[in-house]
């Protein structure tokens, strides 16, 4: 990149001047993912506000950070010992189907390929039959997940097991802050200060340029706003509306509190069903964070955090924060000359970990449309198209946890009973009555996450594939308890998480 101009307004020529506005995870990722791909005819300037400070929260990921790292060249050794981080090969839902059940969404396969139909029709059939055990059984990765061991592939594993699919969790704060010194280092020009004026084109309505409280003006051609739930650039000025969700996902506010470390850290996420909502525990090597999303419609904020403080695994190390959302998303994540990305484009509760990836979608998204000076509305048009996409699949996955339950409080009555955006309940049909699963286009999860967690919730289909019910009976059973005594001598020969946290990236204690 040039270095950074940031002076006067609009110009036609010299470098296209991008400003990231806000500097939490969304703001560095992106700022971060620019200094490293774009060259000289881009500068990049953050704008961020210790003052404001930043949400603090999102401290779980899915496997596709890993690709975000490898893209910028991080790595992953060196980024675990600085975020505290902790390895992630599954979510286990506790008490989600109906209370004492649970389940794994684990990362990676379940079951191999047996013919022409998938797996899971197998397994229903073999359900059925009474002659399978959980989906899980037959996954390595919630095999390994608990039994409480990792591995990265390499020597220690057997020929025909591949490298388990893994993700982090990691300390939010240190993430920021890494990312800061790495995009810095790639030209990525840093400003404190409150954002306390919007400067516009009078004719097109276009920002041009951000006034600090301490006057400094700070001009750019495009602005991505990482405000979070502010929204300062996309909805404040912009206007860009707000699409809310919250009748079917009707949880509104959280309280967050550290407790300290386990000893005896989980490779995977847990989310624990409550009366009125649900509990989220992540692991690190420093402390472990917790969590309570919650609806106040079903529970006050006084019980919320007296129900949360009561279910820590070690004392609290603070008093429980609270934040409240509305879950929908911008009606226009780009609009004139703003893009949205992070909590200013819109909030899905952190059930299935997936708002820091959709922030790093919405990054290489921007970097394939990359905006210069000239933007035009066939653009911006499509962008808000494919990021809509992604938001309602991703939207659906996270209802389907709720609405296929078995509970008996209110709470819970009352999202079984909901009526379901059609998408899905064609989906939970199809699968209930026939066992078929099909991925939407490029959509987030695929087939294998959607069968874990329809099975997970309960529901066995009525029918299997042609081809799974013809299969000998016997040849199934045999074929399921092969797979699954495999699968666990395997992961025998792992090393405990922490174990291998300590021997390949512990982070040095904290000062
Ligand atoms: P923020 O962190 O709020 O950052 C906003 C930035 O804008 C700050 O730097 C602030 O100073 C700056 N700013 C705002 N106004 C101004 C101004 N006027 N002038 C200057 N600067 C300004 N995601 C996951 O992937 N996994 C999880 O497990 C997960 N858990 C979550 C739990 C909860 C309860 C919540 C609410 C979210 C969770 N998320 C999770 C989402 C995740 O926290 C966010 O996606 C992520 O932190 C990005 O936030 P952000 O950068 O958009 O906003």
């Amino acid at each position: 990149m040039s270095s950074t101009d940031t002076s006067g307004s609009a110009s036609a020529t010299g470098p296209v001047r991008i400003v990231v506005a806000g500097g939490g995870t969304a703001g560095w990722m992106t700022a971060a993912a620019f200094g490293h791909f774009l060259d000289s005819g881009f500068t990049v300037t953050l704008v961020e506000s210790e003052e404001i400070g930043t949400v603090g929260v999102g401290e779980a990921t899915i496997p596709q950070i890993r690709m975000f790292n490898q893209a910028l060249g991080i790595d992953e050794d060196a980024f675990i010992r600085a975020t505290q981080a902790t390895f992630k090969l599954a979510i286990e839902f506790v008490g989600w189907g109906a209370p004492g059940e649970r389940y794994m969404h684990a990362f990676g396969d379940v079951g191999r390929d047996v013919g022409l139909c998938a797996f899971h029709h197998y397994w229903s059939r073999a359900r059925r039959l009474g002659i399978a055990g959980p989906a899980g059984d037959y996954a390595i990765n919630d095999v390994a997940a608990h039994a409480g061991r990792m591995h990265r592939g390499g020597p220690l594993t057997s020929r025909n097991i591949p490298e388990m699919p893994h993700a982090f969790h990691f300390d939010a704060g240190l993430y920021a802050a890494f990312l800061r010194q790495f995009g810095e280092a790639r030209g990525v020009s840093r400003r404190e200060g409150k954002i306390q004026e919007v400067r516009q084109n009078p004719l097109t309505g276009d920002i041009t340029s951000l006034v600090l409280a301490s006057g400094e003006e700070i001009a750019g051609d495009l602005f991505i706003d990482c405000t979070g739930f502010r929204g300062l650039l996309i909805g404040g000025t912009m206007g860009s509306g707000y699409v809310d969700w919250t009748k079917w996902l009707p949880c509104d506010r959280a309280l967050a509190v550290p407790s300290g470390r386990v000893e005896d850290f989980t490779p995977y996420t847990r989310a624990t069903a409550h009366d009125a909502g649900w509990q989220w525990r992540i692991p690190l090597q420093h402390r472990t964070g917790n969590g309570r999303v919650y609806c106040s419609s079903f529970i006050s904020d006084d019980q919320a955090a007296e129900s949360l403080l009561a279910h820590l695994d070690a004392p609290a190390l603070a008093d429980p924060r609270p934040i409240r959302f509305t879950t929908g998303r911008r009606a226009e994540a780009w609009r004139g000359n703003v893009i949205a990305v992070g909590l200013s484009s819109g909030f899905l509760e952190p059930l299935e970990s997936t708002s820091i990836h959709l922030i790093q979608s919405a990054i290489s998204r921007i970097l394939k449309f990359l905006p210069g000076k000239d933007q035009t509305q066939a653009a911006r048009d499509e962008y808000n198209r494919q990021f809509t996409s992604e938001m309602e699949r991703i939207r659906d996955f996270i209802v389907l946890h709720y609405h296929v339950n078995q509970r008996p409080e209110p709470f819970w009555q009352a999202v079984r009973d909901m009526a379901l955006p059609d998408s899905l309940s064609e989906r939970i049909e199809l699968f209930r009555a026939n066992g078929h699963i099909f991925r939407h286009g490029d959509e987030l999860f695929s087939e294998v996450g959607w069968f874990q967690v329809m099975a997970g919730q309960g529901i066995v289909p009525e029918r299997s594939h042609a081809l799974a019910e013809t299969i000998d009976v016997a040849d199934l059973k045999s074929y399921l308890e092969t797979l699954n005594a495999l699968y666990r001598r395997e992961v025998e020969r792992y090393l405990s998480h922490a174990e291998f946290i300590a021997r390949n990236c512990a982070a040095p204690p904290l000062k």
